[in-house]
């Protein structure tokens, strides 16, 4: 059975001593829960300190970005090893806001995939249409291009530990998610992608979560949403008390469910 996945992605945003605040806040908050896994995603000069406070917890430590290099004349950038060294568990990759701000193409992104496998971290593939492309009828093409652009090549074991996260880029930091329908949909899509690569089995135990304006007054709605298995959240992370009731409500919404088939 799968647990249900909470990520909060701080994007650029706090000092160290705010990252201390915050941490020890959601860590005290979410004490011996286990009914969902919950990632922290600081910004790479927080890393450190967060994986100080997490280290004896249940909370992971997850990282935003990487290189796929290993190590290098790469002014700048960090590699998977570092990130491993430091603790992470997990590492986003693909989020729109790299793939419209930073030009990150779906060739970059694989390398990075395939770099964080070999280092043995979760990278967490983020993908997404813009609202031109919704409303062009085009979403579920574009996702599935962006899925199976990412995984090409990789072996069956190794997208078996990807989890996957969508995010419409209309509905990221927007105030505007996306409806349980629209939802439901595009996960089922992305499902039956893993279910033609991998087989039933492995494709139902693989994460699909939703990323977009998730926020405690509508996180019950999305942890109730048929193949939502967890958040990607992005400004509501940054409040203890906010972050802490949008896991209470999965784990509230999720408890005692039968996630198999
Ligand atoms: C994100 O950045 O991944 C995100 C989902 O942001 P927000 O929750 O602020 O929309």
């Amino acid at each position: 059975m799968k647990t249900p996945l909470v990520v909060g992605n701080w994007k650029m945003h706090g000092s160290c001593a705010e990252a201390r605040t915050l941490t020890g806040c959601i860590r005290q908050g979410t004490g011996a829960l286990r009914t969902v896994e919950v990632a922290l995603a600081p910004p790479f000069t927080a890393l450190s300190t967060v994986a100080t406070i997490l280290k004896r917890g249940n909370l992971r430590l997850a990282a935003q970005n990487v290189h796929w290099e290993e190590a290098g004349a790469f002014t700048g950038e960090i590699s998977p090893k570092m990130l491993r060294d430091l603790g992470c568990r997990y590492v986003i990759v693909g989020h729109s806001e790299r793939r419209h701000l930073f030009h990150e193409d779906n060739r970059t992104i694989a390398k990075k995939i395939a770099a964080l496998l070999r280092t043995e971290l979760g990278p967490i593939l983020c993908v997404g249409e813009t609202l031109k492309e919704r409303d062009k009828g085009t979403t579920v093409r574009v996702i599935s291009r962006q899925v199976l652009s990412a995984l090409k090549g990789l072996p069956k074991n190794g997208i078996g530990k990807i989890t996957f996260a969508y995010e419409p880029v209309w509905a990221i930091g927007t105030g505007r998610n996306a409806n349980p329908d629209q939802i439901t949909h595009v996960h089922s899509r992305i499902r039956e992608i893993l279910k033609g690569l991998l087989g039933k089995a492995k494709a139902t135990n693989c994460r699909i979560l939703y990323g977009g304006s998730a926020r405690p007054e509508n996180a019950g709605e999305l942890a109730g949403t048929p193949e939502v298995d967890g958040l990607l959240v992005g400004g509501a992370s940054l409040r203890a008390e906010g972050f802490l009731k949008i896991i209470r409500e999965f784990s509230r919404s999720w408890r005692g469910q039968s996630l198999e088939e």
